[in-house]
């Protein structure tokens, strides 16, 4: 027997067991202080009471003979499925009901996903981003390049074209850096895939923080998208469902290489490691999108944006670059004056007993940035707003 060799090459990772570790040190050794923590990219806020009642009425047909439910389908409940269809077509793209597959969240699909392509493909992955990408392919041995996200380009890289990939990720908007792609942006992400016949595995997790500003929902909303992307999403930060469990891929028919078809290919997949996702699981999903629950996961995404728009307000005060804020719910921030990103998180725990986590952990290019989040109380966000204002200021 031997084990897979390759997970020798994925890094340590360490980030956020540090930032846990030298936050409890410094609690231990400052038991009066009080740490207030934007680190974290979880909710906070309870489920919507439609959902509750959604998941409460599903489990009761569970208990009767009538009703209950065995296995269901790999690719997910058709009522699930066409209410996504039409939170689709409210964003003016149109999916047809085979293209969308329930999953239990984004980040088993975006690993998984990697079943259904050769070992032998470059992978692009920009730098930083969400770890899982590169974690993933490195498990399975596939070589991994970067694309440079930075302070020039807004943290929004754009396609190199003497650059050979084969498998794109791009998350938009992003963690952690909260920039979003506009449509004329992804255009250029499409036409590239095109040319060099690549795949574009596109992470909307965030979407439903968007709000205007040009900025991208679906990567569908690029004509021709449908021959060359992946779409992923997931209803934990949309609709508070991190411990819950839910999300959904859209793999087109259009995607198709050498007599292949990418969405049989995954369908085949999932009948074969997958027995979808629990019953009760998929009604409390579908609450999201009735009027009730539309309206109170709206309630919900105001709650956050107002955190993350008085987090921005005071970086503009205090004249730091940063991007995110407005179209998510992450705060990616310069380091003042001139700090690394760890340096910057003991200066500001140490000096105003506020939590973040450090931009290097994402990525070579996160040196020097730290990410706040939005995902806390309004009360702990302008506390520690308060404090950075002073800390800085004073
Ligand atoms: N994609 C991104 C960019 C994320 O930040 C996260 C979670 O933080 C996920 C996917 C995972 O989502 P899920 O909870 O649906 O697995």
């Amino acid at each position: 027997m031997k084990f897979n060799e390759y997970f020798k090459n994925i890094d340590e990772n360490y980030l956020f067991a540090e930032v846990a570790k030298r936050a409890g040190d410094y609690s231990a050794a400052n038991p009066d202080k009080k740490v207030l923590k934007l680190g974290i990219g979880d909710v906070t806020l309870p489920l919507a009471p439609a959902v509750i009642r959604a998941l409460h009425d599903a489990v009761d047909e569970m208990a009767r003979k009538e009703t209950f439910k065995g296995y269901g389908p790999y690719e997910g409940y058709d009522f699930l499925r066409e209410s996504i269809r039409a939170y689709y077509k409210d964003m003016g793209v149109d999916i047809d009901l085979g293209e969308i597959f329930v999953s239990d969240g984004a980040k088993s699909d975006l690993g998984n996903i990697l079943d259904i392509f050769a070992k032998d493909n470059t992978v692009l992955v920009p730098d930083p981003v969400y770890p899982v990408y590169v974690d993933t392919n490195v498990m399975a041995g596939r070589k991994v390049i970067y694309a440079g996200a930075n302070e020039f380009n807004g943290f929004l890289p754009i396609p190199d074209y003497s650059v050979k990939a084969d498998v794109i990720y791009i998350c938009s908007p992003n963690n952690p850096t909260g920039a979003a792609y506009s449509k004329e942006q992804l255009k250029e992400w499409v036409a590239y895939a095109k040319k060099v016949g690549a795949v574009i595995l596109y992470d909307a997790a965030y979407e439903c923080f968007i709000r205007g500003d040009g900025a991208a929902r679906s990567i569908y909303s690029v004509e021709g998208a449908k021959e060359c992307a992946i779409e992923f999403c997931s209803f934990s930060k949309m609709a508070g469902f991190t411990g819950t469990r839910c999300g959904y891929t859209v793999i087109p028919f259009a995607l198709e290489k050498d007599g292949l078809s990418a969405n049989k290919l995954w369908f085949r997949r999932q009948a074969t490691k997958f027995n979808g996702v629990p019953y009760i699981v998929q009604r409390g999903a579908a609450a999201v999108f009735t009027e009730e629950g539309r309206k109170q996961i709206a309630e919900n995404l105001d709650y956050y944006r107002c955190n993350a728009a008085i987090i921005a307000g005071c970086m503009d005060k205090l004249g730091i670059w940063y991007t995110g804020g407005k179209n998510s719910p992450y705060i990616w921030l310069k380091c003042p004056y001139g700090m690394g990103s760890w340096e910057f998180f003991d200066y500001l725990l140490n000096s105003a007993q506020v939590v973040g986590t450090p931009g290097a952990g994402f990525g070579k290019n996160g040196e020097g940035f730290f990410r706040l989040t939005a995902f806390g109380s309004r009360e702990v966000t302008e506390e520690a707003v308060g404090r950075i204002e002073k800390m800085l200021n004073g």
